[in-house]
């Protein structure tokens, strides 16, 4: 009851003269005044008005003052409403029987105004006192739920709502700018949302659902929505009718958007967020923002190797280690930092407001640097470093789709660059990015396109010297770009599984080429063709048996195919791949290492693969014999070699006095510029000549 709205009164009395002289007199002194001419009369109007007092008549036609009383506190105690008899002075016995059912007073006709008005007002005292402490005391239990709820008090009989200050707070509001009309709440709700809030609370009021609660979104003052969690429950007086619904709003929006395992802010928030710095960046000039892209290197190896639980305690440690590294960096840069985890092991940082780009990749750096120490996990140490892709943020981005994309390449490139760094998105990576698209979809047409085609580069024995077979590199003659070097699409062509088909060609090319050349220059030994081969087709359980078919449909002698596979191919799934070697060696092919020195293995490991033939990398051969070191490993490789009965090719041998050093430490075969680069198969095919030529002079 609020105390600045007039009290309302029902009089209920059979005589119509009774009811208008106290009405008239009543309502001169602010009172709000119903009549009723009978006990049922009076009931009805109680069940459709909210009533404060009533004044009953006890003699009555019909239903007795005092039986309507009876029907009365059936529905309503004595201090929800308070009932005052009138009788004539001779009724002792009823006043009596009334106090006994449940008047709280009585006042004798004909009525003494001024005496009815203090003994109203007595009753009325009381009545506020009631519901005054009846609603803090609900009020109060409310409360305890949950001192950050922010409570709601909707009185039905008035329409207005108490909002508290923390249900304003909740929405962004100050005391002041938020009304107590209904509509504060209801405007505010989610469109999508409306119609579920509105039936839930339908559902409590007709008694279908013993409390209200309903999740929801609500427009916060700066437009953007927060979950909130509205509970509530109706209010009946004693004859059960509702006319107050009270509750509480939890702000959920925390929950709704926090990454459960680290806490941090979601995608969601984070997307708001970066909303909002856009929105700024455009129309506040010299205001930029930086996106900070950030995934854990090889994450999949430590989760799948040290199992899932160290995996996300990992990932914990990593948020903790990202939220310090802002936090420290803020002073540094002056930047209001928000970390949020993305996907598995992907974070974003959103520097808001900095003022130069270096300011955001001194951030990064801080950053690297934290990462290069280990964590300790259950007692264990583990390394685990991060790449970071960096994306400005300013008014030229129509969307923070570009921008994450954005900083996703940089990262990316991060990667690409060897992990472990950080690197700054620019136009060109977006450049490069379609390009690299491009010669996707092209390499996936040019297999049926017959856009391949194998260079040879010829390999010669240094002791006699002489042409004793050739490399098969592969080319692409792409319809634009003219002749494009494995090296531009090998790598995409192992990404995204085309390799299969290549190869597959590659390998059926060669045979037929070898056995072509053979028929054309027969020599003895009959000449032999190197074929690289992805690790990717290696681990596939048919290639054993396209490679047979290879041979046989071309009826050649299995050892004219060498077939070369880099060290790193080897080294990753070392135990399937093994496999695979033997059952190629049982087929007669040669099997050679590539690249040998560049990747991992070690000289001890090299023995549990059957290869015939190491060829050490160009890398180490570029500077024979003034680089020590190289000098060093060639020697190591040599004498390996030699322990395990392996012969060894040396690779980009391209000036004399490399090729001398190589003769000096015994190496048997090379190939390099300075015997030839690959040849089209038309000038390979002239080398054969000439060295069948040469033979044939010596021979005579
Ligand atoms: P690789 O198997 O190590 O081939 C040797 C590479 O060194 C060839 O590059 C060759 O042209 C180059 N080279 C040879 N001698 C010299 C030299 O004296 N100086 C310099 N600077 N380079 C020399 P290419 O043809 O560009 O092939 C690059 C790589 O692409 C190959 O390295 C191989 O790993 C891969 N590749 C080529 N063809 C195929 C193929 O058919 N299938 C697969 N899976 N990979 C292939
Ligand atoms: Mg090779
Ligand atoms: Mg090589």
């Amino acid at each position: 009851m609020a105390s600045n709205q007039a009290e309302r009164l029902l009089i209920v009395d059979d005589e119509e003269y009774n009811r208008d002289m106290l009405e008239r007199r009543l309502k001169r002194h602010g009172f709000e005044v119903w009549q009723a001419a009978s006990g049922p009369e009076a009931v009805a109007l109680l069940d459709r008005q909210k009533v404060d007092l009533v004044l009953l008549d006890v003699m009555m036609p019909g239903q007795s003052g005092i039986d309507v009383l009876k029907e009365l506190r059936g529905k309503f105690t004595a201090s929800d409403l308070p009932v005052v008899m009138v009788t004539a002075c001779d009724q002792t016995e009823e006043v009596v029987e009334a106090l006994r059912v449940g008047a709280n007073d009585y006042l004798t006709k004909p009525v003494n105004f001024p005496v009815m008005l203090a003994r109203l007002a007595t009753q009325l005292q009381a009545l506020r006192a009631t519901r005054a402490l009846q609603e803090s005391q609900e009020r109060f239990m409310l409360a305890a739920r949950g001192s950050n709820d922010g409570l709601w008090d909707w009185d039905l009989m008035s329409n207005q709502v108490f909002y508290a200050s923390r249900w304003k707070q909740i929405l962004g509001f100050e005391d002041h700018e938020v009304t107590t009309s209904p509509e504060e709440w209801f405007s505010r709700v989610h469109p999508e949302d409306l119609e579920a809030v509105k039936s839930d609370l339908q559902q409590h009021w007709a008694g279908a659902a013993a409390s209200f609660e309903s999740e929801h979104r609500l427009r916060h003052k700066s437009g953007n929505y927060r979950w909130v969690l509205c509970r509530g429950a109706a209010v009946r007086d004693a004859a059960g009718k509702l006319y107050r619904v009270a509750g509480s709003l939890t702000d959920l929006t925390a929950s709704k958007v926090s990454d459960p395992l680290t806490g941090l802010p979601n995608r969601l928030l984070f997307h708001e967020k970066l909303e909002t710095c856009l929105a700024k960046a455009k129309s506040t000039p010299g205001y930029s923002f930086a996106l900070l892209f950030i995934d854990v290197d090889r994450f999949k190896v430590i989760n799948d190797s040290l199992g899932h639980a160290m995996g996300d305690q990992l990932l914990l440690s990593v948020a903790h280690r990202l939220r310090d590294a802002v936090r420290e960096s803020d002073t540094v840069v002056r930047a209001h930092s928000v970390a949020a985890r993305f996907g598995g092991d992907e974070f974003a940082i959103l520097l808001d407001n900095i003022a130069a780009t270096a300011d955001a990749q001194r951030v990064a750096a801080r950053m690297l640097e934290q990462f290069a120490e280990p964590y300790r996990l259950n007692g264990q140490e583990v390394f685990a470093s991060i790449s970071i892709g960096i994306a400005v943020g300013n008014g030229e981005y129509e969307s923070i789709g570009d921008l994450l994309r954005d900083a996703d390449t940089a990262m990316y490139r991060a990667k690409a660059l060897g992990k472990a760094r950080a690197e700054l998105f620019d136009r060109t990576m977006h450049d490069a990015v379609l390009a690299r698209l491009q010669i996707e979809s092209d390499l996936r047409r040019a297999v049926e396109r017959d856009q391949f085609s194998l260079f040879y580069q010829p390999i010669h024995s240094l002791s006699p010297q002489g042409l004793v077979g050739f490399e098969a590199l592969i080319r692409w003659r792409h319809p634009v770009r003219g002749l494009v070097p494995p090296n531009l699409f090998i790598p995409i062509a192992e990404e995204t599984g085309v390799i299969i088909s290549i190869g597959d060609w590659v390998l059926r090319e060669a045979c037929r080429q070898i056995k072509a050349w053979q028929i054309e220059v027969p020599a003895s030994p009959p000449i032999a063709v190197g074929v690289n081969v992805s690790g990717k087709q290696l681990r596939r359980p048919e290639f054993v048996g396209e490679v047979r078919q290879a041979i046989e449909s071309n009826g050649l002698e299995p050892k004219s195919l060498r077939l070369e596979i880099t060290e790193t191919a080897l080294v990753e799934d070392a135990d399937t791949v093994s496999q695979t070697l033997i059952a190629l060696k049982a087929l007669g092919v040669g099997l050679q290492i590539d690249d040998f020195g560049t990747g991992y293995c070690s000289f001890s490991y090299v023995d549990r693969f059957p290869v015939d033939t190491v060829k050490i990398d160009r890398s180490f051969v570029c500077d024979l014999p003034h680089n020590h070191e190289h000098a060093g490993i060639v020697q190591a490789v040599m004498t390996m070699a030699k322990s395990l009965g392996m012969a060894v090719t040396a690779e980009g041998v391209e000036t004399q006095e490399q090729l001398d050093h190589l003769r000096s430490v015994q190496c048997e075969l090379a190939q390099g510029y300075l015997f030839s680069k690959p040849l089209p198969s038309e000038d390979a095919v002239r080398l054969l000549h000439d060295a069948r030529a040469a033979d044939l002079a010596t021979a005579a």
